[in-house]
């Protein structure tokens, strides 16, 4: 079976996980520090990157850097992987959807307009697919109405917008190095700003709120071992081991990113003029990092072609099912039919193999899969 999406892993990688089990530090070490400021780098903010555990963990440690508690609403897209919204219900946020753009997916921000409450402290985009948000209406809209914008960019580091890295568009910006993300840790995350005090309450969260640091410590230490428990929090601490994985995939990203890109084209030359589809678009100003190329079928007939590339080989998947008729959220008292825009994208939505180490022929041949069940 064609997978949808798959690491890529050479010999480089495997020789710098090696080199850091043969040294003296297995957890938070030089290897950590170093991937934090190489992420920090990339991401255009003036501070080093905090890592954690994986791109759940980058979220819940973002809403709690933010703040985020118990009174407060987090506004977030019915279209994305669950925890960009289960996370802020940890800290006690009150979950509220908008809708999408069409052409997209992403956070609609005249729907988040009206989505703003005195109580919204965050709104939580998602660059679906790759392609980054609308980040100044988004900003704008958040800004105005005193709540800070988030970005979930598990999809979507290295990915740029109006010449600026993604990262840099928004007050907090989160990423995942799940496998079949855009660069690997095995799992893994992390959250990036340039706002100096959301990176700090982030840091003691993800290191069980604890600190050692002289200039914060409140009573007098009475010796080296002496630390105080200021806050609530997790251990969510990435080892070396694969944070030096991290930092050798990030050597090899704007090569990922290059043949996504490739891919990319093959899919929209080879699925073009064809009336039962709608291919992914490219916002002027955009220069996405694409994670999936997320196909549409409008003629009703998606779960055919998904069983029809199935029984071929080939390993769709569908992103995302809405989040807000989930069980957890229907209880709340969401339903299908709020959100037409996002429940429509969703069920004709297929989401197309794309990983670097997919060749042209795998292309080619999806594409002919489709095209024959379409009749072309
Ligand atoms: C993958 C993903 C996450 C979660 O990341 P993990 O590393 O799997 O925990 C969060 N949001 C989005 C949009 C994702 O695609």
């Amino acid at each position: 079976m064609l997978p949808y999406g798959r690491q890529s892993i050479d010999e480089s990688d495997i020789e710098a996980v090696a080199e850091v089990l043969r040294g003296d530090w297995l957890t938070t070490g030089p290897a950590v520090q170093a991937f934090e400021c190489e992420i920090g780098l990339l991401a255009g903010t003036s501070e080093p990157a905090v890592s954690v555990t994986s791109g759940t963990a980058a979220l819940h440690t973002a809403y709690a850097g933010l703040g985020v508690g118990p009174g407060d609403e987090v506004i977030t897209t019915p279209l994305t992987f669950f925890a960009t919204a289960t996370t802020a219900m940890w800290q006690g946020a009150r979950i509220v959807f908008a809708d999408i753009s069409e052409d997209t997916g992403n956070l609609d921000p005249l729907a988040v307009k009206d989505a703003m409450t005195t109580r919204t402290a965050v709104v939580a985009g998602v660059d679906f697919a790759g392609h980054p948000i609308d980040a100044t209406a988004l900003s704008e809209v958040a800004h105005a109405g005193g709540a800070l914008l988030l970005e979930d960019a598990a999809h979507s580091i290295a990915g740029v917008l109006d010449g600026e890295p993604v990262g840099s568009l928004a007050d907090v910006t989160t990423f995942s190095f799940f496998p079949t993300k855009n660069l690997t840790t095995a799992e893994g995350g992390a959250l990036v700003s340039s706002h100096v005090e959301i990176l700090d309450r982030a840091r003691d969260f993800k290191g069980i709120g604890y600190t050692r640091d002289p200039a914060r410590l409140r009573s007098e230490a009475d010796g080296p071992w002496y630390y105080e428990v200021q806050s609530l929090g997790l251990n969510y601490r990435l080892p070396d081991v694969l944070a030096a994985l991290g930092s050798n995939q990030l050597k090899r990203i704007e090569g990922f990113k290059a043949r996504r890109r490739e891919i990319h084209h093959r899919y929209n030359e080879g699925l073009a003029g064809i009336d039962a589809l709608r291919l992914p678009v490219t916002r002027a100003g955009a220069d996405p990092m694409w994670h999936l190329y997320p196909l549409r079928i409008v003629d009703g007939r998606r779960r055919r072609l998904f069983d029809h590339l199935r029984s071929n080989g080939i390993g769709v998947q569908v992103n995302y099912l809405p989040v807000h008729v989930q069980p957890i959220f229907a209880e709340l008292g969401w339903r299908q039919g709020q959100f037409p825009v996002a429940e429509t994208y969703s069920e004709q939505e297929i989401s197309l193999p794309m990983f670097p180490g997919l060749t042209d022929a795998d292309v080619d041949r999806v594409v002919e899969l489709v095209r024959d069940f379409v009749g072309t």
